[in-house]
């Protein structure tokens, strides 16, 4: 690997990761200068750099050792990762967090008067995908002999067009499935962003850049998730009412002057809190519940 003392991250240009990717890195502390080309944008306040590409390009350019890291589909990343290992290399790069937005499934979806209810009814039949290894893989462990059609694009209209029977393809809704009277009748795989990095780190400045980097990603997720949540409640139900909440740190108690048994509670929840926690919390005892989001944090 050659020596660089700037880190390279490669994005999507353009498509339903662009806002996010950017979004992330800004929330890191990261400023950019946009460049004519918009293909390669200088890194203000870090020495760390940008480079927009197709998605597909990812996986490839942090290979090559063009990039360092990336921010790419989990479907992407193993999908080439696959590719690789049957070609008979092993992979030159890997999933180092999961960033939580870009969600989907890549899922099995069959024409909707087909009765699925499992995987070897798929024997003998033919297959459409932009996924060819993953879908392959799927139905190698599940003992199944399937033929594979490898689209580039619109998957969907296979079954419609009869150059398949069903399709694997993402799905997030569900809706375009539904105006291609298919349904969907497996998951494959969950799929979300994913920073990627090279399997071996730099063994220069960039392998602190990428340090510092993780741990303002690890930081940001983490506010991301976490609530402040505030109620009173009897100091009896106090146990009761954390346990409904999902995990975060200790609880902080303090006493309601003129009331003996009440207690003020503030607690810092990692997770969504939903309606149905504040109508458990209340049927456990709480009163008053405040729900807040949290800005910034540093333990
Ligand atoms: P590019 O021009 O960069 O190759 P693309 O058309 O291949 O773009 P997009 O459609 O922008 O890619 O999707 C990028 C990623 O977004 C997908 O690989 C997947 O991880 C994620 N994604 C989330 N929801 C969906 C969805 N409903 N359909 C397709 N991809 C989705
Ligand atoms: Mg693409």
């Amino acid at each position: 690997m050659s020596a660089r003392d700037r880190l390279r991250i490669a994005i999507q240009k353009s498509g339903r990761l662009s806002d996010a990717s950017i979004d992330l890195l800004a929330r890191c502390g990261l400023k950019f200068r946009r460049s004519r080309d918009k293909l390669f944008c200088f890194g203000e306040s870090l020495p760390v750099d940008l480079l927009l590409v197709r998605d597909d390009d990812v996986p490839g350019m942090i290979a090559q050792g063009v990039c360092d890291l990336g921010i790419v589909g989990r479907n992407v990343l193993l999908e080439q990762a696959l590719d690789s290992a049957n070609a008979g290399d092993g992979a030159a790069f890997r999933e180092v967090r999961a960033l939580g937005f870009g969600h989907c499934r890549l899922a099995l979806a069959v024409p909707e008067e087909f009765a699925y209810a499992d995987a070897a009814q798929l024997g003998g039949l033919r297959i459409a995908t932009s996924y060819p290894n993953l879908l392959a893989d799927w139905l190698r462990r599940a003992g199944v002999q399937a033929a594979v059609v490898t689209l580039s694009g619109s998957v969907e209209i296979a079954p419609r067009l009869g150059t398949a029977d069903c399709i694997c393809d993402l799905v997030s809704s569900g809706a375009t499935l539904a105006a291609n009277q298919l349904r969907e009748a497996a998951i494959i795989l969950e799929s979300e962003a994913v920073l990627a990095a090279g399997t071996l780190s730099p063994a220069d400045a960039r392998a602190e850049l990428i340090d510092m980097l993780l741990r303002r990603i690890d930081g940001v997720i983490q506010v991301r998730v976490s609530k402040l949540v505030m109620w009173q409640s009897p100091r009896a139900a106090l146990d009761a009412i954390t346990r409904l909440l999902p995990q975060g740190q200790r609880p902080t108690v303090t006493s309601i002057e003129g009331q003996d048994n009440q207690v003020s509670v503030q607690a810092i929840c990692n997770g969504a809190i939903t309606w149905q926690h504040l109508e458990d919390m209340q049927r456990a005892g709480a009163r008053q519940m405040l729900v807040l989001p949290v800005e910034q944090m540093l333990a």
